[in-house]
């Protein structure tokens, strides 16, 4: 790790830090490892109730973690009444910072399109209610996804499409109804033209990175396990395809996190 790395001071606004320990990683590990490359906060994310809960027990062991709570679009099928407010006792905490990830994956479709628009229709409300932001997943659904924010979002400025997969002019609508994007791992592949265009294309000020460890790690660590300690790599490889400093890209990227999430 170089120098200036390590004076980078990044924030990894989307990790599953409690999935690590499936892949054999303890948690107070990876985030040692982070620290010592410059991560100095992580968001960690839930999927469904059980990792929120988990997200909340990590963010409360470990001061550089915070958490998001959320049902991802994969486990919608069951979201109810009930589930909504565990999820709202959950985001009373001190160490919740957004709900999340929520969001349409037409993709895998895993649950039902319309019980995934109804999760993530009533998480927007919930997130709005609560005045947190949102970490919002988008595959192969751009036109529900531009739809549904144009309805519900009451303030854009909050809204995070994370591990943004999109091509430029996709990145360009979301940008103009006041989203932020976040960019991960895939930006680094090598036949990733879309993903070089967007992160050029971005404005600095609604730029995010993110691991989304343990999927998706950058080069050269591309199939193995992510983890936080890799963000370095997605905001060095961000900051070459944009032809500015590694720094300018820290500075921006960690400012805009701490804005959107309210992180100390
Ligand atoms: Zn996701
Ligand atoms: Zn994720």
């Amino acid at each position: 790790m170089t120098g200036e790395r390590v004076m980078s001071r990044l924030i990894d606004t989307h990790a599953h830090l409690d999935l690590l320990a499936e892949e054999g990683i303890a948690v107070a590990d990876a985030v040692a490892r982070a620290r010592e490359a410059g991560v100095e906060r992580i968001i960690t994310i839930g999927i469904d109730l059980e990792s929120s809960r988990e997200a909340v027990r990590i963010s409360e062991a470990h001061e550089d973690v915070f958490a998001a709570v959320g049902i991802h679009p994969h486990d919608s099928a069951d979201y109810q009444s009930h589930t909504e407010r565990e999820l709202r006792a959950l985001a009373s905490h001190p160490r919740v910072v957004a709900i999340g990830e929520v969001g349409l994956d037409y993709y895998r479709d895993r649950s039902p399109r319309d019980r995934q628009r109804i999760a993530f229709r009533h998480q927007l409300d919930l997130a709005a209610d609560l005045g947190l932001p949102v970490c919002i997943h988008c595959r192969d659904a751009s036109q529900d996804m531009l739809r549904i924010l144009t309805e519900h979002a009451r303030k854009p400025e909050t809204m995070v499409l994370h591990c943004f997969s999109g091509d430029e002019r996709l990145a360009a609508k979301m940008i103009d109804i006041g989203c932020h994007i976040s960019l991960a791992g895939p930006t680094t592949f090598k036949n990733a033209m879309d993903a070089a265009q967007v992160a050029r294309s971005i404005p600095l000020e609604r730029l995010l990175i993110e691991t989304d460890c343990p999927y998706l790690a950058p080069v050269p660590h591309r199939g193995k396990t992510n983890e936080p300690a890799l963000l370095p790599l997605i905001a060095q490889r961000v900051a070459e395809l944009r032809g500015i400093p590694l720094a300018d890209v820290a500075r921006a990227t960690a400012a805009n996190a701490r804005d959107v999430f309210d992180l100390p």
